[in-house]
């Protein structure tokens, strides 16, 4: 099956070819730009590429509400010129196949549970750490809508003792999660990027304490199987070590299953896909979408 998919990201769109089993026959980026002229580019990508289905995991908020007439639209983006673009639907007048939508999130969450490292398991979270922070769940083969979908990046944590800029910097909310822990405020709080601090300097503590409620609070609201921590910000590869353990003290035993207690190391991890997580769920969308 040949089919598209479309990575489309605030900064960068990935346009790819491959197949339901997330093998990528070809890819190609570019800057995401106004919509008129980036939609111009992921069409002259696709064009002649006979794919069968598109699928897009999408950067939000989205209506992904099916009875909704602006399903597969963004909604209320901070990229002004992207507010209620209909984008699943432009894309599928123009290309003439089904396409899929999900959020970035829920995308990636798709890729890791089927074909990376969740592979087999009914349950997965995923959370990218990058410039945002955003979460998707996976639960016996749906993705989490509900309402709207998961913000999971706004949730509301308790702030470091030694955090100098303790409300964070989000527009909406005093202590988010995004606000205190996206790439962005890291370089916001001190000054240069977080891939430019020193290994011993405290804001790896700090990063990984907000880290780490974000992993209790999602294993305690949702209970997933597994925990993919992705995004830039997890390159750092100090990070994720520090995560778990400071993950495993703050529940202190409390959910009672050896996964949390005995085997954190193969808990809260990589993603497998690495930085193809999304281009691979965004085919496994494409997929859905033919069913
Ligand atoms: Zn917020």
């Amino acid at each position: 099956m040949r089919l598209g998919a479309l990575e489309a990201g605030g900064t960068k769109m990935v346009c790819a070819v491959g197949n339901e089993s997330g093998e990528i026959f070809e890819r190609e980026s570019f800057p995401t730009r106004d919509p008129e002229a980036t939609i111009a580019d992921i069409l002259a990508f696709f064009d002649g590429k006979d794919i069968e289905a598109l699928g897009v995991s999408c950067f939000g908020p989205l209506d992904l509400n099916e009875a909704s007439p602006s399903f597969g639209s963004i909604t209320t983006t901070p990229k002004l010129a992207w507010q209620y673009v209909p984008l699943r639907a432009r894309l599928q007048q123009a290309l003439r196949v089904p396409v899929g939508i999900d959020t970035d999130v829920n995308g990636a969450a798709l890729g890791e549970v089927l074909l990376g490292a969740g592979k087999g398991l009914q349950s997965l979270v995923y959370f990218t750490v990058g410039t945002g922070i955003g979460g998707g769940y996976y639960y016996q083969g749906k993705l989490l809508h509900g309402l709207v979908h998961p913000e999971m990046g706004h949730i509301l944590l308790r702030p470091h003792p030694d955090d100098p800029a303790p409300r964070g910097f989000c527009p909406f909310h005093d202590g988010c999660l995004e606000g205190l822990a996206c790439g962005l405020s890291m370089e916001r709080r001190w000054g240069v990027p977080g891939r430019e601090l020193p290994p011993e300097h405290i804001a790896w503590a700090i990063e990984a304490e907000y880290l780490a409620q974000m992993c209790v609070a999602a294993a305690v609201m949702l209970s997933p199987e597994k925990i993919v921590l992705g995004g830039g910000v997890m390159q750092q590869e100090r990070l994720l070590p520090m995560v778990r353990a400071r993950t495993h003290e703050m529940l202190n035993g409390y959910v009672a299953h050896p996964a949390l207690v005995e085997d954190i190391e193969h808990y809260i991890v990589a993603p497998a896909l690495g930085a193809n997580s999304g281009a691979v769920g965004a085919l496994l969308l494409a997929e859905r979408s033919l069913r």
